[in-house]
C-alpha cells in the first residue's frame, strides 16, 4: 500500500476537524451548560456521543476487531460517500468495481464527479483479480468487491480478493452487508494484514434494523481517524444509538431469525427450482435468490397484480431476464411460490 498521505485528498489530509462540544469535555458532571442544549426532556435533549463508544464497544466485543478500528455511519451509505470524499479528487480519480453491483457505489461516484470504471464479472459472476487491476491505472483510489455480491447473491472467489488486497496500492472497499448469511468468513479476521482494506458491513440485512440507518466501517486506525474527521459531527443520533445497544444485548435473537432465513432459504431455492418460468436459480450467500425466468417484465408485473414486489433486474449486465427474490417469512414465501406457479404466458 502507498503511504495514507500520497492517497488521501490533500485538503482532508490537512483538515482541522470541527470540535463540538462533546469532544471538548468528554465524562461526568452534574450539569452541562456547554453545548446550548434544552435542559428538559432526557435524554433526547442531549447531543449524542460523536464517538458512539458504547455501541462500539459492544460491537468491538462481538467482532474482535478494537474500537479503534470502528467507524460508525448513517447506513453504509455514509461510509460509502465518505470513501468517495477521502481519497477521489474529483474530476481527477477514479474508482473500479465489478459490474452487476450494488448500485451506490456509481450513484456516490455521479455524485461525488469521480470517474467510475466498470469490469463485468464472468457468465459465473466470478471475477479475476488480473482483469480488475488492469483496469486501475496510477489515478485509481479505490476498488469495490461486494462479497456476497448484490444483485447476483454469491460470495466472490476469496482468494482473488486476496489477490486484489496484495496488488492494489490504493483502498480496497470490501462490502460485506450480507455477510451474516455466507458461508464464507469474513475479510474482518485479516483485517489487521492489509492496510490498505476498508470492510463495510450494516445493520440493515441481518441484524433486521434497515429503518434505524446504521453501518459499519472496519479499517486501520489512520483511515477511521479521518472518517471521524470528515463525518457530521453528530452523526448518529442518540435513538439509533440506544437501539444498537439493545439490539447488541440481544445478539442471540439476532442469530436466532438469521438462521430462520437459512433454513426458509434452502426451502425457497429447491421449491423455486421446480417452477415452470423459472429457468434459473442462481446460488446464494445473502438473504436473497437471483432466479432468470422466461420473462420477467411480465412476471415481475404479474407479481405486482398480486400484491407481490420482486425487483426486476432485466436489463442489468449478465442479468437478462432475472428476478431478485429476498428471502422472506415461511408464509410469505409460501404465497411467491403459489403465484409464481399459477404464472402462465
Ligand atoms: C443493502 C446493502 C447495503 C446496506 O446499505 P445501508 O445504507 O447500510 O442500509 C450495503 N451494501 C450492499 C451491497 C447492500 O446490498
Amino acid at each position: 500500500m502507498k503511504d495514507l498521505k500520497e492517497i488521501v485528498r490533500k485538503n482532508i489530509y490537512s483538515l482541522k476537524p470541527y470540535s463540538s462540544a462533546r469532544n471538548e469535555f468528554k465524562g461526568e458532571a452534574s450539569i452541562f451548560i456547554d453545548a446550548n442544549e434544552n435542559p428538559y426532556d432526557t435524554p433526547y435533549n442531549r447531543y449524542p456521543d460523536p464517538l458512539q463508544l458504547q455501541v462500539k464497544e459492544k460491537i468491538s466485543a462481538l467482532k474482535g476487531v478494537s474500537v479503534e478500528n470502528i467507524f460508525l455511519g448513517v447506513g453504509s451509505d455514509e461510509p460509502i460517500d465518505l470513501l468517495y470524499r477521502i481519497f477521489c479528487e474529483p474530476q481527477k480519480d477514479n474508482v473500479v468495481a465489478l459490474e452487476p453491483t450494488y448500485g451506490m457505489y456509481a450513484v456516490c461516484a455521479d455524485i461525488n464527479n469521480v470517474e467510475y470504471r466498470k469490469v463485468s464479472l464472468k457468465e459465473d459472476y466470478q471475477f479475476s483479480a488480473d482483469e480488475l487491476l488492469a483496469a486501475t491505472d496510477k489515478n485509481t483510489k479505490i476498488i469495490w468487491l461486494c462479497s456476497p455480491n448484490n444483485p447476483t447473491g454469491n460470495a466472490l472467489d476469496a482468494v482473488e480478493i486476496e489477490k486484489v488486497l496484495k496488488n492494489f496500492s490504493g483502498i480496497v472497499a470490501v462490502d460485506e452487508a450480507y455477510i451474516d448469511f455466507s458461508s464464507q468468513p469474513s475479510f474482518l479476521k485479516v483485517l489487521k494484514k492489509y492496510p490498505n482494506m476498508v470492510v463495510l458491513q450494516t445493520f440493515s440485512k441481518a441484524w433486521g434494523s434497515a429503518g434505524v440507518r446504521l453501518g459499519m466501517a472496519f479499517a486501520s486506525e489512520d483511515i477511521i481517524k479521518i472518517f471521524n474527521k470528515v463525518k457530521y459531527p453528530y452523526n448518529v443520533n442518540v435513538l439509533t444509538q440506544r437501539y444498537a445497544i439493545k439490539l447488541l444485548d440481544n445478539f442471540s435473537q439476532v442469530e436466532k431469525k438469521v438462521k430462520a432465513i437459512l433454513k426458509n432459504r434452502e426451502k425457497l431455492e429447491k421449491q423455486l427450482a421446480k417452477i415452470k418460468c423459472i429457468k434459473e436459480v442462481y446460488p446464494t450467500d445473502a438473504n436473497f435468490i437471483l432466479v432468470k425466468t422466461i420473462d420477467s417484465d411480465a412476471i415481475y408485473k404479474y407479481l405486482i397484480e398480486k400484491g407481490i414486489v420482486a425487483r426486476n433486474r432485466n436489463g442489468i449486465t449478465l442479468c437478462d431476464n432475472c428476478l431478485r427474490i429476498t428471502v422472506g417469512t415461511a408464509e410469505e414465501n409460501k404465497q411467491v411460490i403459489v403465484a409464481l406457479k399459477n404464472f402462465s404466458k
